[in-house]
């Protein structure tokens, strides 16, 4: 499915956004491939690239397209913020796929919701301009296991037991590295990472974090809150497509640090232990991870619609309602 190997060199220019120099997320030109689109169910790495630089050339105001660090293989990363606003912005949101290589379903749906939003009506449009909205998308995360359709990156590793967590130091991946650097340097209002189910059992999920549901140390009572408003609210967007499987909020399986949503919530802990807690997130939002689906790879076009459809339903209800 995405066994094509292909070899991408950036087209780096100076950062306009980020400050000058050499940080991340580095601003790209365009992302370097002779693909000009998809014609199969599921996207190569290079032709989600094409699909990104299409999405800029069709809609130059909103599209911005960055590198946002290399992974283990040297491939770029990359990022797309899309501007909807006049210049002021009050809510940044963040929205992550393909952290596990070989759950294609959620990199679908992530590029189908991106399109969807720059397709969106005037007024719909317009109500996010009005709010002031700036959504950045990461929706190949890592593109050395997606090209070998595996879960783990270059080296091996399962980036999302890679993240910081609290008290728990590890040696992070370049992939993990550049999204910490991302969320750190940008205040985020939420953070929502897509993911595919394991088994029957834990099919489209909205797993709040470790944390919330162990107490290992204690969160802020009213940033609980709005980790719960955050899965509700997704729960809610899922469901109103009359989804096969229903949504449902869950605490389970939350037994393994290190996942992305877990990192950003260890910096919601109580005054005291605060202090106690190192290499997290310096801009703590709500984050979740959503269990899209089962399979990863649904082989059936109308299955695969159906989470495409999901997806947007949800990244539509987190830009204007939260
Ligand atoms: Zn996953």
């Amino acid at each position: 499915m995405k066994y094509m190997q292909i070899s991408v060199v950036v087209v780096l220019v100076a950062s306009l956004f980020f400050g000058c120099g050499k940080e991340r997320p580095e601003a790209v030109d365009r992302f370097e491939t002779d693909v000009t689109g998809a014609d199969r169910l599921y996207h190569t790495f290079d032709a989600v690239l094409a699909e990104l630089n299409q999405l800029k050339a069709d809609h130059p105001q909103q599209v911005h397209l960055f590198s946002l660090g290399q992974s283990v293989k040297k491939r770029p990363i990359p990022l797309v913020r899309m501007d909807f606003n006049n210049g002021t912005v009050s809510s940044r949101y963040l929205f992550v796929a393909g952290t596990h290589g070989d759950e294609a379903a959620g990199v679908e749906a992530l590029l189908y919701a991106m399109k969807a939003l720059l397709q969106m009506d005037e007024a719909a449009r317009n109500s996010m301009v009005k709010k002031g909205v700036e959504v950045y998308f990461v929706p190949v995360h890592n593109p050395d296991g997606f090209i070998i359709n595996e879960r783990e990156n270059g080296r091996g590793v399962d980036l999302n037991r890679n993240f910081p967590f609290g008290y728990e130091t590890q040696k992070m991946e370049p992939e993990t590295k550049a999204l910490v650097d991302l969320v750190n340097s940008v205040d985020f209002s939420a953070g929502i990472f897509f993911h595919s189910a394991n088994d029957e059992k834990y099919e489209n999920v909205v797993r709040v974090p470790f944390e919330l549901s162990r107490g290992k140390v204690a969160m802020q009572q009213e940033e609980q809150a709005r980790v719960w408003r955050l899965a509700h609210l997704i729960e809610a967007a899922g469901n109103k497509l009359n989804s096969p499987i229903k949504y449902r909020s869950s605490r389970e399986m939350v037994d393994a640090s290190g996942i992305a949503s877990d990192w950003c919530m260890s910096a919601f802990v109580a005054g005291a232990q605060k202090k106690l807690v190192r290499l997290t997130c310096r801009n703590p939002h709500p984050s979740v991870t959503v269990e899209l689906c089962y399979p990863k790879q649904p082989m059936k076009a109308e299955r695969l619609q159906q989470e495409k459809d999901e997806a947007f339903a949800i990244v539509w209800a987190i830009l204007n309602e939260f």
